[in-house]
């Protein structure tokens, strides 16, 4: 897992959360709420526990959350799921890509990713023994967008998997339908699966509409679908995630997760299966209120000096930090590591999320993210601090 494309240990998240701890700093590395969600869906978990919901869930998820998942992605995406037969609950998103990688990849296959890649992907790839290829997503005038020509050249005969991340972290690109549609073709060519993970598919803005690619013609039958209650309701702790898709290929997964956790949390479990039938409000505030802070945060890094790329969806904005490199502080990730003595506020570098010494890792070795799923008030000390740096 040290390798090239292996994860660091400890991840990047938890080495800048410590950094910001230690030296004070406004925590924009890490990417989870200051303010947990509603109180009723947090209620509701307490009244299960209280309801005796506290022993093994089934294996595949209490049926009252398959259910909803199902009709979550009927309702949303016109997505048809059986919810016996097509709906696995993990334990978070992480679980759902480690599963899915450990039971479709093995030795010999490539898994490809769009670069930068969310951390876990790389380490799940190097559990399976699989090897990992990538296709660099490209700064552009509109945004970080898919090197759709890098993508035919990417795809090989060896290709078993490819893992598709819309909204996108680390950038906030909300794939268009093009690029989900050049990546549907070169999957069909060389007969891959396709493994979305789509844990901020509710939080895009200015209107930017998530499109899944089981949504696609003829996709559905070849991807399994991933997402997270998580950022959808302010609740990372809590872990509840799921997948979706045919069912020989849920079947698969479900035997790999019945051997890392074989269940997961019950009582939580209902929660968000109410969450999700009655928490539609809870949501679109949530999503105003981040486009709000994230308005705030792409204002001030710019004010400040850096050149900050407006995000259509996640928690996260991306940030050029060229102008505050010097020869001590060459690049983003030296940067990163002495941001929070420097100007006491945590960020996180872009290169933490590339294949180490990859062309995409040297084009934005300067860029630095930050997140805005903070208190407004702590997103106006971070950049007041930030200025400090000029
Ligand atoms: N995928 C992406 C792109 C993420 O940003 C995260 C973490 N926030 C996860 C997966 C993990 O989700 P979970 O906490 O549900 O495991
Ligand atoms: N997904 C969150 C991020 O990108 C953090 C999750 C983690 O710490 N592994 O910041």
């Amino acid at each position: 897992l040290a390798e090239p494309g292996g994860a660091p240990r400890p991840t990047i998240f938890a080495e800048m959360t410590a950094l910001a701890q230690r030296e004070g700093a406004v925590n924009l590395g890490q990417g989870f709420p200051d303010v947990d969600g509603p109180e009723w869906i947090r209620e509701a978990a307490v009244q299960a526990i209280r309801d005796g919901v506290n022993q093994y869930a089934p294996g595949a998820g209490l049926p009252p959350l398959r259910e909803a998942i199902a009709a979550h992605q009927r309702e949303h995406y016109g997505i048809a799921v059986d919810p016996d037969t097509q709906v696995l609950a993990t334990t978070g998103a992480t679980e759902a890509i480690a599963a899915s990688i450990l039971a479709l990849a093995g030795p010999g296959e490539e898994v490809l990713t769009i670069e930068p890649y969310y951390d876990s992907y790389a380490a799940s790839i190097a559990m399976a023994g699989a090897t990992h290829t990538t296709v660099p997503l490209i700064p552009t005038a509109e945004g970080f967008r898919l090197d759709t020509e890098a993508l035919r050249g990417a795809v090989t005969d060896r290709t078993r998997l490819i893992l598709v991340n819309t909204p996108h972290n680390p950038t906030g690109t909300v794939l268009r339908r093009p690029e989900l549609e050049a990546i549907a073709e070169q999957a069909r060519r060389v007969d891959a699966v396709v493994i979305t993970d789509e844990v901020y598919e509710h939080l895009t803005y200015d209107g930017a509409a998530h499109l899944p690619m089981a949504a696609l013609p003829g996709m559905g039958e070849r991807t399994l679908t991933i997402s997270s209650s998580g950022k959808t309701f302010s609740l990372t702790g809590w872990k509840v995630g799921w997948v979706t898709g045919p069912a020989h290929l849920i079947t698969a997964v479900s035997t790999v997760k019945q051997f890392l956790t074989y269940t997961s949390g019950a009582p939580f479990q209902i929660a968000i299966a109410r969450a999700l039938t009655e928490g539609r409000a809870d949501v679109s505030a949530l999503r105003e209120g981040l486009q709000r802070r994230r308005d705030l945060l792409v204002a001030g890094l710019r004010e400040v000096g850096f050149g900050a790329v407006v995000p259509e969806g996640t928690y996260f904005v991306c940030a050029d930090a060229s102008p505050f490199l010097t020869p001590q502080l060459p690049d983003g990730a030296a940067l990163a590591r002495a941001l929070p003595r420097l100007a006491g506020v945590a960020g996180v570098p872009i290169s933490a999320f590339c294949v180490p010494g990859s062309d995409t890792a040297d084009a934005l070795g300067s860029w630095l993210r930050f997140t805005f799923v903070k208190r407004e008030d702590v997103l106006a000390e971070g950049i007041e601090r930030l200025g400090r740096l000029t």
